[in-house]
C-alpha cells in the first residue's frame, strides 16, 4: 500500500487570540509567549525531518519577523490566518479584503517576495452564513482554504461538507464546484456509527487517547489524507490561566497540554506529512486523472 502522505499544519497566534479568551477580561498588555511557546515544536519537526504549514496571524508576524523568516527558511509554508484573528462572522467583505491586502504586504515585507497561498478563517469560521470570503479570497490569488469544520461543534462547524478535500462552490459551502478555482481541505473527522468525531486537532486531539487517535486517523488514510492542527498555546504549559471559564471551556482551552507535545511526537512517528499546499498538490494531480480516466471510459 502506498503511504498517504498528510498535512501538518500549525496556526500560529497568542494565547490571548484563542476564541474563548478573546471573549475574556485580558490584562492591559498581555504578555507574548509564542517564540518560546513554538521552539519545542519547530525542533521536533526538525529533528524528524518534517514540513509543515504555519496559518500566521499578520500581527503576530509583524512583532517577530525573525522567527517568521525562519520557519520560512527551514522549508515550512507560511500561510495566513487573518490579521487580527477575529473570526469571519464578525467581519464585513471590505475589513476582510483590508486585512487580506495588509497581510500580503507583510508577507512580501518579511519573507522578501511572493505571497501567500493557503488561508484558514479564525475559529473556523466560514460557513454558508459567510461564503462571501471565498471570492475574496480568490480575488486575493489564494489557492486553497481550510476553514470548513464539517461537523457539528459547539462554536462552529458545517455538518453537511465533504470530508475529503474538494473545489468549494461560492454558491454553497457543501458542494464541489468541479473546476472551481478555490481548493477546500476540510478539518479531519472521523465516521464511528454514523457520527462525525473530530480528532487530530485543538482540543480534540488532546482529549482522545493516542491509541484511538491513531486508529482513526489509518482508517482516514484508507482514502483521503487527514490535516492535524495545533496551536503553540496549548502545546506550551507557561500559557497563563484564565478565570471566569466554564468547566467546558476550561476542558477545551487548558486540558492535555502536558501531553500534547508527547502525541505530536507519536503523530510524526506513526504518519507520514508535508505541508499542505503539497498534499493539496498530489491529491488534485489524483482527482484529475481519475476524471481524464471516467471522460476517456464514457462515464
Ligand atoms: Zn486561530
Amino acid at each position: 500500500m502506498v503511504q498517504v502522505i498528510n498535512a501538518f499544519t500549525v496556526d500560529v497566534e497568542e494565547w490571548y487570540h484563542a476564541e474563548l479568551i478573546r471573549q475574556r477580561q485580558l490584562p492591559v498588555e498581555p504578555r507574548d509567549q509564542v517564540e518560546e511557546a513554538l521552539e519545542p515544536l519547530l525542533a521536533m519537526l526538525e529533528e524528524t525531518g518534517v514540513r509543515a504549514t504555519f496559518f500566521v496571524v499578520g500581527e503576530v508576524m509583524r512583532k517577530h519577523p525573525a522567527l517568521f523568516r525562519r520557519i520560512h527558511d527551514l522549508g515550512h509554508e507560511v500561510a495566513c490566518h487573518g490579521m487580527s484573528h477575529r473570526p469571519l462572522w464578525t467581519m464585513s467583505e471590505a475589513e476582510l479584503e483590508r486585512e487580506l491586502g495588509e497581510f500580503a504586504d507583510l508577507y512580501d515585507r518579511v519573507l522578501g517576495g511572493g505571497r501567500p497561498t493557503g488561508f484558514r478563517a479564525p475559529t473556523f469560521s466560514l460557513n454558508q452564513d459567510t461564503r462571501w470570503a471565498i471570492p475574496v479570497l480568490r480575488e486575493f490569488g489564494y489557492a486553497y482554504d481550510s476553514s470548513i469544520f464539517p461537523a457539528r461543534t459547539p462554536l462552529y462547524g458545517v455538518p453537511g461538507a465533504p470530508l475529503a478535500p474538494y473545489r468549494i462552490s461560492a454558491a454553497d459551502v457543501r458542494r464541489e464546484e468541479p473546476r472551481g478555482p478555490l481548493w477546500e481541505f476540510p478539518m479531519t473527522v472521523c465516521t464511528v456509527a454514523g457520527l462525525r468525531l473530530p480528532v487530530s486537532g485543538g482540543a480534540y486531539l488532546r482529549l482522545w487517547p493516542y491509541r484511538l487517535v491513531r486508529r482513526f486517523l489509518r482508517d482516514v488514510n484508507r482514502t483521503r489524507p487527514f490535516a492535524v492542527y495545533v496551536h503553540p498555546w496549548e502545546l506550551y504549559e507557561g500559557t497563563p490561566k484564565i478565570k471566569g471559564l466554564t468547566p467546558m471551556e476550561r476542558m477545551a482551552t487548558y486540558w492535555g497540554r502536558r501531553g500534547g507535545l508527547g502525541k505530536v511526537r507519536a503523530l510524526l512517528r506513526d504518519f507520514a506529512f508535508a505541508p499542505m499546499r503539497e498534499v493539496l498538490q498530489t491529491w488534485a494531480a489524483r482527482v484529475n486523472s481519475n476524471n481524464s480516466h471516467k471522460e476517456a471510459h464514457g462515464a
